[in-house]
């Protein structure tokens, strides 16, 4: 992760140890793709066994890791580092 916004110049470490509460925030995140591809599962396959859940839904979280970190993170920022959109910044 960049220490500054390429754009903006923000400096994305609001405080020292500001990103240990996106732990939390990619818990929440890997919890709804568990509870999604779960779901899907259930209905999609007609109830597979149960090895089938275990190793999608492990590969599923495993590929969305880079997804998940960077997502926990920005919601972290949005959420607790008082931070919000500014269109005039926005990229064409
Ligand atoms: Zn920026």
């Amino acid at each position: 992760m960049p220490e500054n916004c390429p754009v903006c110049g923000f400096r994305y470490e609001v405080e020292l140890g500001f990103y240990w509460g996106a732990m939390y925030m990619s818990y929440g995140l890997s919890v709804v793709v568990v509870f999604l591809v779960g779901v899907s599962l259930y209905f999609l396959a007609n109830d597979p066994p149960t090895w089938v859940y275990l190793t999608a839904v492990a590969a599923s979280v495993i590929l969305l890791t880079p997804f998940l970190f960077r997502y926990a993170r920005v919601l972290m920022l949005y959420f607790f580092g008082s931070v919000s959109f500014n269109p005039k910044y926005k990229k064409p």
